[in-house]
């Protein structure tokens, strides 16, 4: 069927809007109506050519919600009309991850996910008679697309998909890594305030969290944090060399949880040391330039710290991605003040412009 699209060509390129042609689901596969869709930042990525994994010409997005218009033979778990959310971290249930119940990853499908094309190793999508492929399994920037069952979490009905869709990366990634470490009464620090981090904030506060310090080289973060549930912000600006005691301070001689969410090595370092010694955790979601490294001396985690990662909050998306959309359904989590600009799909790369000159929060694309 022909679909509505934007389709980069290559690095650096506006993108194209234009008719694409969708194939009809294969085995295992559903047809998805794409009703709204988040920019995010590994999108963007894409758009600078630093992502290995984007095939051009891609159709990019990975932050959307829609509604099921056809299954595949073989799909047993979703029909006509169910509501859904992509997932660029699929839940198979049957492979080796999926079965440990020790994590959230799924790699069942990376091989062909990485490369661009479905599972059966073809794409669903052409492009003025040529191969058209995938991005992250999900394509959201296509009013219609063609995603595994096993890489769409069904969700309520009454749940607004233009709002919901946020679930689909950015503040499931956030929230989720707060759920899982912070216990109420902890003191936590949030290294770099942007769309992740200001997550980790309202993911503390519903966790219980007693203060929640945010640290960030931009003042102007501090009011929306504060917003989302921060007690106290330090500007790295001012006197860089203070932080790691400045937030030990706060933190009574050392924190119970540090999010780094920058990406420096530097500040992964920082988030470490500022952690109590014997049981403080520090948790690293910023992505490091390729190839970086990080000096830890043993001493630094001997004495009982944690230093650890986390990957979309946490979250099997299948089965744990409904709690999140009660969660906003309930009033406990909030999506609303996150989206800063609604556009159509005509507009997206202004949309694009306004997240590398931080002017946007969260931008939504709107296909209804
Ligand atoms: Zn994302
Ligand atoms: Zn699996």
């Amino acid at each position: 069927m022909a679909s509505r699209a934007a389709i980069l060509t290559a690095p650096g390129n506006p993108f194209v809007v234009d008719t694409v042609e969708v194939a009809p689901p294969r085995p295992g596969e559903v047809l998805v109506e794409i009703a709204a869709s988040g920019l995010c930042h590994t999108d963007l990525t894409a758009i600078e050519g630093s992502n290995a994994s984007c095939v051009y010409p891609a159709i990019l997005g990975h932050e959307g919600a829609g509604r099921v218009v056809e299954v595949g033979p073989e799909v047993r778990g979703l029909a006509v009309g169910d509501h859904v959310i992509p997932l660029y971290g699929p839940e198979c249930g049957a492979c080796r991850m999926c079965l440990s119940r020790r994590t959230n990853l799924c790699w069942s499908i990376k091989p062909t996910r990485d490369r661009g094309v479905m599972p059966d190793g073809t794409s669903r999508f052409r492009w003025r008679g040529e191969v058209a492929h995938h991005f992250m399994g999900t394509s959201t920037f296509s009013r219609y697309t063609v995603v595994p069952e096993i890489a769409l979490a069904k969700i309520r009905q009454d749940a607004p998909l233009d709002r919901v869709c946020l679930l689909g990366c950015g503040v499931t990634t956030g929230v989720g890594a707060a759920l899982d470490d912070v216990r109420e009464g902890d003191t936590v620090v949030i290294f770099g305030l942007g769309g992740i981090g200001v997550n980790i904030v309202q993911g503390a506060r519903i966790a219980g969290a007693g203060r929640i310090i945010g640290v960030d080289l931009h003042a102007s973060k501090e009011l929306l944090a504060r917003r989302f549930g921060l007690t106290d912000f330090i500007d790295a600006s001012r006197e860089p060399g203070r932080v790691t005691e400045q937030v030990r301070a706060l933190g009574g001689g050392g924190v119970d949880v540090a999010f780094e969410c920058t990406g420096h090595t530097g500040v992964m370092r920082q988030a470490l040391d500022v952690c109590q010694v014997g049981w403080g955790t520090c948790v690293l979601l910023g992505v490091e330039p390729a190839g970086a490294e990080m000096a830890v001396p043993p001493v630094a985690v001997r004495y009982g710290r944690t230093l650890k990662g986390s990957y979309f909050g946490g979250v099997k998306g299948r089965s744990g991605l409904g709690r999140f959309v009660d969660l906003y359904m309930d009033g406990k989590l909030e999506l609303d003040p996150l989206i800063t600009h609604r556009l159509d799909l005509a507009d997206i790369d202004e949309g694009f412009r306004r997240m590398q000159d931080g002017s946007a929060l969260r931008s939504v694309i709107h296909f209804e």
